[in-house]
């Protein structure tokens, strides 16, 4: 099993991080992407890879939406110049997290400022070789997304949208782009329908899983914090919701996630 999408770095796991570790490698994770969300996180994620054996952590590097607002404008150029050194020093798989949020504080990062910061995140992935990792909060969140994937191209190395929750139509638009979609403790959830239709219609390549830990905890361990070893729970759903043996949708989803972030078997 590989966790595409976990905040390992936050402060939420402080106290217990090398326990929960533990548990994630003794539950059968073999590897687990970081997703960085500020620039202050970058060398925290790359420190924490370097030092993490088993399972095997992968750092990335990138600007979230959520801390867009606290940015001074002026400054965003200076961010992504950053975020291009960060890429040719190397040592990361992909340029992320990043997307589009309209539940921020839209008067100090409307869209156009989302999708200037967006469309320079992409343009480092497809200098450096690197996929990347797409967030999308709020319906109008993913609708504006899909509209920007048609006028500015995926990287050649592609991308996943995590914790997929827009919905069918939506997933077939985005889905003409052949971005991977990645699916999180939402999939586990009784009344989740939306998530298990869109999970169905994931091309069998494209399928990707990820506990989004420490938030979006799985069925049965809700409530409290999620964690990496929780994600059985979530490949055991995407199974059940595909009609498919947990054994192939654990093998699936692992080719699937080393594939787009080229990671070594
Ligand atoms: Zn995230």
């Amino acid at each position: 099993m590989i966790d595409t999408h976990c905040h390992l770095d936050v402060d939420r796991f402080d106290g217990d991080r090398h326990a929960v570790i533990a548990r994630a490698a003794k539950a059968g994770v073999l590897d687990i992407v970081v997703p960085a969300v500020d620039e202050a996180s970058w060398d925290v994620i790359a420190e924490l890879a370097t030092a993490t054996r088993t399972p095997r952590v992968h750092a990335t590097a990138g600007i979230h939406p959520l801390v867009v607002p606290d940015l001074d404008p002026s400054d965003d150029e200076k961010v992504l110049a950053r975020l291009e050194a960060r890429a040719t020093r190397g040592g990361i798989v992909a340029i992320g997290e990043c997307g589009l949020d309209d539940t921020i504080d839209m008067a100090r990062a409307p869209y156009p400022r989302q999708e200037a910061l967006l469309r320079g995140q992409f343009a480092i992935a497809a200098r450096h070789g690197l996929p990347l990792i797409l967030h999308a909060r709020g319906r109008g969140a993913y609708a504006r997304l899909v509209e920007f994937l048609d006028t500015c191209a995926l990287p050649p190395a592609s991308a996943v949208l995590h914790s997929y929750g827009g919905g069918i139509d939506l997933l077939k638009r985005f889905s003409e782009h052949r971005l991977y979609f990645g699916f999180a403790g939402p999939a586990t959830y009784p009344n989740a329908r939306k998530v298990r239709t869109s999970l169905l219609a994931v091309a069998e390549d494209r399928l990707l899983a990820e506990t989004d830990a420490p938030d979006q905890t799985p069925e049965p361990h809700r409530p409290g914090r999620s964690e990496p070893s929780y994600l059985g729970a979530i490949i055991a759903a995407m199974a059940a919701a595909r009609g498919k043996d947990v054994a192939e949708l654990n093998q699936l989803t692992t080719a699937n996630a080393r594939r787009l972030f080229g990671l070594p078997a």
